[in-house]
């Protein structure tokens, strides 16, 4: 059985994080999956960070594109996730691209780290957002910063 995804939400910032995460992509180094992904973070004041999918010959040592945009974003000082964009599909063209690219199970706990319940993760393919997910969609329940506040 699969789910039905929700909704793209059009928030004003999409098409310029579509088009940062679109060029994250085309820089990622992907030579083993050739499976292609960029993201592009924007921090509640409007800041942007961006990042590709790295993996390495040694393959447990890669990291996903979710991942490297939040590198960056701690990196500049930020703590705070307002939405995200990533986009997933293989590098070749004529192959089947029409999967949701959704952040692995690793980066929901990632992503969690610097979201709220309604922080927004959008999924897109090469042509545009398919679906909208909040932070509480993709990871129910989850085990964040709160629960170790003593
Ligand atoms: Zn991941």
């Amino acid at each position: 059985m699969t789910a039905t995804p929700p909704a793209p939400v059009p928030t004003p910032a999409v098409p310029a994080l579509f088009t940062t995460a679109a060029a994250a992509r085309d820089h990622a180094h992907a030579p083993y999956s050739r499976f292609l992904v960029g993201a592009a973070i924007r921090t509640p004041d409007g800041a942007v960070f961006a990042g590709g999918n790295v993996e390495n010959a040694a393959y447990p040592q890669g990291q996903c594109a979710e991942a490297s945009a939040i590198g960056a974003m701690v990196a500049a000082g930020a703590r705070r996730i307002a939405e995200i964009v990533v986009i997933g599909a293989p590098a070749d063209p004529a192959a089947d691209a029409s999967g949701l690219c959704t952040p692995c199970g690793g980066c929901r706990q990632r992503l969690r780290e610097f979201s709220a319940p309604d922080t927004l993760i959008h999924v897109a393919g090469p042509e545009g957002v398919r679906a909208t997910f909040t932070m509480d969609q993709l990871l129910p329940f989850s085990f964040g910063p709160d629960n170790l506040s003593f």
